[in-house]
C-alpha cells in the first residue's frame, strides 16, 4: 500500500503555510531558516500537529460506529484540545483523562489555555493526579469502559495519537507536502528540526522523507526529558509507518535522530534556553512559540546553528508544531 491508499478526512485549511524566518537568521548568521506553520494549519480550535494526525485516524472512527472520542494527556495537553475539537466537528462526544504531567506552580494551570478551550468544545474533561508517562495508561482504559457502562461507544485515542497504527500518516503525508511547496519556492530544505515526545511526528516524517529521491536530515529535538523512551519510540513508529506506506526497504539506524540537551530535567517545565528562544522569536519575528514544545526545540535549533552543526545546510526547515495556548497557564514564567 502507498500513502495515498489509506483514507483522509480532511481538517486543515490545504497546505500548512512556509515562510522564511529572516530576521532570526540574519540574528543567528548560518543557514536560512524557515518555519512550516502547523500552528495556523485549521481552523478548528489553532489546529497543530494532532490534527494533521487525525485526517488519517478520523476514517477509522467514522467506521467503527463510535460516539465519544476517549483520550489522554496532561491539564495543558494540546492533544485532548484537538480531539475535542475535531469530536465536536463530526458531532461526537469527548471523554478527556487529563493527567497531572507537569507540577507548575501556576494557579491557573488547570484552568485556561488548553484545558479551557477543551470545556467550552463541549468535552468531558476529568482531571486526574497521575504524573507525565507517554505509554499506554489504565486511567484512559477505565474512561473507555466508563463509556461503555454508561452505553456509549468509545474510540480509543492514546496519548499524542502516537501508539495509534495510523498515528504516522499525517505527517508522512507533510512530507509529501513539503516535497510539493519546495518545488513551488525554489528551494530545498536540507534539514528539518522538530520537537519530539510522543514520537509520531518525526516518525512520519522520516518515514515520509525516506521514500524520496534526495536526502536530507530529519532532527528531532527532545522535549520530554526522557530521551531514550522517546528515541525509541519515534524509532518503531518510525518502521511501522515505513512499513505501511510500503518504504519498500528498512530504515538505517542514522535516519532515526533525536537529540537531548534542551528539555531540562523535567517535561512541561521550562528551561532558561526555552525562555530565551520564546522571547527571541516573538522580538524578532513576532512569532509565537509555547514554553513545553517548541521553546525547546526552537532553542535546540539555536544552539545547533550556533555550534556550527548545520554548517552544511542552506536551508533549514523548522516544524512549528502549535501549542501557544499552554502560554496562558505560564504566565508566570515571563512576568
Ligand atoms: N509540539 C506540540 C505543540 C505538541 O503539542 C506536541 C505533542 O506532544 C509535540 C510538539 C510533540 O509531538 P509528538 O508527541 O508527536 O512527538
Amino acid at each position: 500500500m502507498a500513502l495515498a491508499d489509506f483514507p483522509r478526512y480532511p481538517l486543515l485549511f490545504g497546505p500548512s503555510p512556509v515562510h522564511p524566518l529572516d530576521r532570526l537568521t540574519a540574528h543567528l548568521g548560518g543557514a536560512r531558516i524557515w518555519a512550516k506553520r502547523e500552528d495556523c494549519n485549521s481552523g478548528l480550535a489553532h489546529g497543530g500537529n494532532k490534527t494533521r494526525k487525525l485526517e488519517y485516524i478520523v476514517p477509522d472512527v467514522l467506521a467503527s460506529g463510535a460516539d465519544t472520542l476517549v483520550s489522554i494527556g496532561g491539564y495543558q495537553s494540546n492533544h485532548t484540545r484537538q480531539v475535542a475539537a475535531v469530536a465536536a466537528k463530526l458531532g461526537l462526544r469527548a471523554r478527556l483523562v487529563q493527567e497531572k504531567w507537569v507540577e507548575w506552580p501556576d494557579a491557573v494551570n488547570d484552568k485556561v489555555g488548553n484545558i479551557l478551550l477543551s470545556r467550552i468544545m463541549g468535552a468531558d474533561v476529568r482531571l486526574d493526579p497521575a504524573g507525565f508517562d507517554i505509554g499506554i495508561r489504565e486511567s484512559w482504559e477505565q474512561a473507555m469502559e466508563d463509556v461503555r457502562a454508561s452505553g456509549g461507544t468509545p474510540y480509543g485515542i492514546p496519548a499524542g495519537a502516537s501508539e495509534h497504527e495510523l498515528g504516522g500518516l499525517g505527517f508522512a503525508n507533510w512530507a509529501e507536502e513539503v516535497a510539493r511547496q519546495e518545488e513551488q519556492l525554489g528551494v530545498f530544505f536540507d534539514a528539518i528540526v522538530v520537537c519530539a515526545v510522543t514520537g509520531s511526528t518525526q516518525a512520519g516524517m522520516i518515514a515520509g522523507f525516506a521514500g524520496q529521491e534526495r536526502s536530507r536530515r530529519v532532527i528531532g529535538i527532545d522535549a520530554s526529558a526522557a530521551v531514550d523512551r522517546t528515541r525509541e519510540q519515534v524509532g518503531r513508529i518510525a518502521r511501522h509507518t515505513a512499513g505501511l506506506i510500503g518504504l519498500g526497504r528498512e530504515l538505517r539506524d542514522d535516519e532515526i535522530t533525536v537529540l537531548d540537551g534542551w528539555a531540562g530535567d523535567r517535561y512541561g517545565v521550562p528551561v532558561r534556553s526555552t525562555l530565551e528562544a520564546i522571547r527571541l522569536c516573538g522580538e524578532l519575528e513576532g512569532m509565537i512559540i509555547d514554553p513545553v514544545y517548541e521553546g525547546k526545540s526552537m532553542a535546540g535549533l539555536i544552539d545547533l546553528i550556533g555550534g556550527g552543526e548545520l554548517d552544511g545546510a542552506s536551508n533549514v526547515l523548522y516544524a512549528h508544531l502549535g501549542g501557544q495556548p499552554a502560554l496562558n497557564a505560564y504566565a508566570g514564567a515571563f512576568s
